[in-house]
């Protein structure tokens, strides 16, 4: 759901991301789980200073790399360093083409002290539903209260999923219809209009099936009707 096949090649901005962490404490004593997602955030040439960003504004918070592992192997010292200093975890998207190398990358986590959570990612969802005619409460209700309820920040604005943030990519590459969210600036909202903005379905849940199609990993280039209900 961040159409990443699609989207185009950017790297967050560090002065940025800092800036929207100092606001977030500003707003919130603690975030419960902060996960450094992509894309692949090992593609970015200074990942790690994403970790030391987050839990130099939330000390307690889970915080999680998630990653598919393929460039795990080649990292730096001061990365792992980095790694056990902000006690992040590493969170592996384990998809088939990976899995003969999860044992090794298990060994290279032990050894380097850094902590490994295992996400088996054999199977995909598609929930675009092409009419827009889904009750929306419905879809949200079922979101909300599952897994895949993870707003996003970006760039100085909360987004209540990968969905509606990154809707632009989809609509430019399906040319079909997906309202893109605008999401909730942090520098003028307070902390309670942010949550309760991230509790109120919107124009895109429409198109947002409750019960997903699952289907299995395959090889090769994705297609359009990966992502259709
Ligand atoms: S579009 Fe709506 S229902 Fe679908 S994941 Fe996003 S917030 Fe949840």
């Amino acid at each position: 759901m961040h159409f990443a096949p699609m989207a185009d090649r950017w790297f967050a901005d560090l002065d940025r991301i800092a800036a929207d962490f100092v606001r977030l404490k500003e707003l919130f004593r603690n975030i419960r789980e902060i996960r450094v997602m992509g894309g692949e955030p090992l593609l970015h040439p200074d990942c790690v200073a994403f970790l030391r960003i987050v839990r130099a504004a939330f000390p307690n918070c889970r915080l999680a790399l998630v990653t598919n592992g393929l460039l795990l192997a080649k990292q730096s010292a001061s990365f792992w360093d980095v790694c056990r200093e902000t006690h992040a975890l590493i969170s592996l998207s384990v998809y088939p083409p990976v899995k003969p190398q999860v044992q090794a990358l298990a060994d290279l986590c032990r050894e380097e002290g850094v902590p490994l959570e295992c996400v088996e990612s054999g199977t995909f969802i598609a929930r675009y539903v092409p009419e827009g005619n889904v009750d929306v409460r419905k879809s949200f209700r079922h979101c909300r209260g599952s897994w895949f309820f993870c707003p996003i920040l970006r760039e100085g604005r909360v987004y209540r999923c990968a969905m509606g943030c990154y809707a632009d990519y989809w609509k430019r590459a399906a040319n079909a219809e997906l309202p893109v969210e605008e999401g909730i600036e942090l520098d003028s909202a307070t902390g309670p209009e942010i949550l309760d903005y991230l509790m109120r379905p919107m124009s895109t849940c429409a198109y947002c099936a409750p019960a997903a199609r699952e289907f299995a990993w395959r090889n090769g280039a994705p297609k359009l009707e990966d992502w259709v209900k």
